[in-house]
């Protein structure tokens, strides 16, 4: 799409104006690239995977990315679009969705909805180039509120790992005090309008690694850690569009 008819569509999702990349975030280190993947973020849409089906490896095979992205992220999406065609939900951007359905206590749009999402969200958190740590004010922020990055890793794993069933574990900004901490969360949640904003999430549903890793959740949660795409995890935290929309 031409960037002409990319702002024409845009500007019909009022909405969706809070990411636009005519709105990229003057004050802080950011691209057009960065911008884009964030805006990806309300898009009632399966995004397209960032990277090819073996971008990842070693983190996961092309069949463990092949089943988890065409099958069940899929899934997610056809169920969800099944269950709103037609009516006004379609017109909202997909993060707004999550949070009307959790506040009308909608379960099924809600669980269908906070799945396509959060899917989404995991897939842009990691790049083929990802790995080593962050860098200038969110690695102040984590050195602020961990001690240290290996504290704040170890802290993250060890969350993933006691996830008891399915779940997610999240990084997240306080949209108040704007302080890091991470948390987990049971099937579909997640901590879209709860003034937490999210900045890093891992899979921790067996389907997510069960067939590279098996029953060994900690070792795919070590391996994750060297495929974290700190730029874009980074260009969340200092975006101010992402804390008025989920802070
Ligand atoms: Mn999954």
């Amino acid at each position: 799409m031409k960037r002409r008819e990319f702002l024409m569509a845009a500007s019909m999702i009022p909405t969706c104006l809070a990411f636009a990349a005519d709105q990229a975030c003057a004050t802080c280190m950011d691209s057009e690239e960065l911008t884009k993947a964030r805006e990806k973020l309300t898009f009632l849409e399966q995004i397209p995977l960032p990277y090819p089906e073996n971008g990842l490896l070693p983190l996961f095979s092309e069949q463990q990315i092949k089943f988890h992205y065409e099958k069940h992220h899929l899934s997610y999406y056809k169920k969800l679009m099944q269950m709103i065609s037609g009516k006004p939900e379609e017109e909202l951007p997909l993060d707004e969705l999550v949070i009307k359905a959790r506040e009308n206590t909608d379960e099924k749009i809600f669980n269908n909805a906070a799945q396509l999402w959060n899917h989404n969200f995991f897939w842009l958190c990691f790049s083929s180039t990802g790995g080593g740590v962050p860098e200038g004010t969110f690695m102040d922020a984590i050195t602020r509120d961990f001690g240290d990055f290996h504290t704040f890793r170890e802290e993250f794993i060890t969350a993933a790992k006691e996830q008891f069933g399915s779940g997610w574990a999240w990084l997240v900004k306080d949209g108040k005090t704007g302080l890091l901490s991470i948390f987990t969360t049971l099937n579909a949640e997640n901590p879209l309008g709860t003034h937490k904003i999210p900045l890093l999430t891992a899979d921790v549903w067996e389907h997510a690694y069960y067939i590279d890793y098996q029953n060994r959740r900690e070792e795919y949660l070590k391996v994750l850690f060297d495929k974290i795409n700190w730029p874009f995890v980074a260009s969340i935290y200092e975006c101010p569009n992402a804390q008025k929309r989920w802070g």
